[in-house]
């Protein structure tokens, strides 16, 4: 499949048409950005450590019954994807307090959050992804009522099996942002899954194996991927 014209550029990611309609090519950039782009770097090997991280957690969905866009890594920094029709809100789901709910709601970092809870994002960079509610998704006529269900039961069954993966290999899922997309009247998960989009704390230690090694500046960013990479056996070389 070869890469044909530049449909977007991202923050982290470039999408590219393909001579299939329904078919895109996803390049994974080493560019790491934090706080709507203020803050922006080259990390060494990014592209390469999440195109194969998000390869294997997608394929790990599937094979746990989710439904994915992705199709198979065709490089290093380059994956094959169908192409959605992306529902543009963002589904958070937290197992622990951390990140922006500390600083709205003046919690503790670290509260254990029985139940899981789940919020709905604006994905929209010049108003900051502002929180909204399923009302706002209904009124705008962003998603149907049986798409922001299904956004939800699937956001939340993600978490089941990633939940009990991660704890294998002594991960806790602090939390973690899915986004959602139609193809064919079909509703699949789309986007990606990486150390960029999730929490991850140690057990024993509670280190921090994510980008919030980045947003905080505490160094060892993609040296943290690399080790979750590691524990959960993806090959990357
Ligand atoms: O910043 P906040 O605490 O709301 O983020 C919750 C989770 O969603 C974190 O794992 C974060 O990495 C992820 N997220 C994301 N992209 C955004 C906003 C949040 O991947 N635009």
């Amino acid at each position: 499949m070869e890469k044909k014209q530049q449909l977007y550029s991202g923050k982290a990611k470039s999408v590219y048409l393909t001579d299939d309609a329904d078919k895109l090519i996803l390049v994974y950039r080493n560019d790491t950005s934090a706080f709507d782009g203020e803050k922006l770097e080259q990390l060494d090997r990014k592209g390469k450590v999440n195109n194969k991280f998000n390869g294997f957690i997608m394929q790990y969905l599937e094979h746990h019954g989710v439904k994915t866009h992705f199709e198979q890594c065709l490089s290093d920094q380059m994956s094959l994807v169908k192409k959605l029709e992306m529902i543009p809100v963002e589904c958070v789901v937290r197992n622990i307090a951390a990140g922006s709910l500390c600083r709205r709601l003046g919690v503790q970092e670290g509260i254990e959050l029985v139940p899981p809870t789940f919020e709905f994002f604006l994905k929209n960079d010049a108003l900051h992804d502002p929180m909204i509610n399923e009302y706002h998704i209904l009124s705008f006529g962003w998603a149907s009522k049986s798409e922001i269900d299904a956004m939800k039961d699937m956001t939340f069954r993600v978490n089941d099996i990633l939940q009990k993966r991660f704890l294998d290999i002594d991960l806790l899922l602090v939390d973690f942002k899915l986004e959602f997309g139609r193809y064919h009247g079909e509703l699949l998960l789309g986007d990606e899954f990486t150390p960029d989009g999730c929490r991850l704390w140690d057990v024993q230690t509670r280190k921090k194996m994510d980008k919030d090694r980045f947003r905080q500046g505490l160094g060892g960013v993609i040296e943290a991927y690399e080790e979750v990479a590691y524990r959960l056996g993806v090959d990357i070389d």
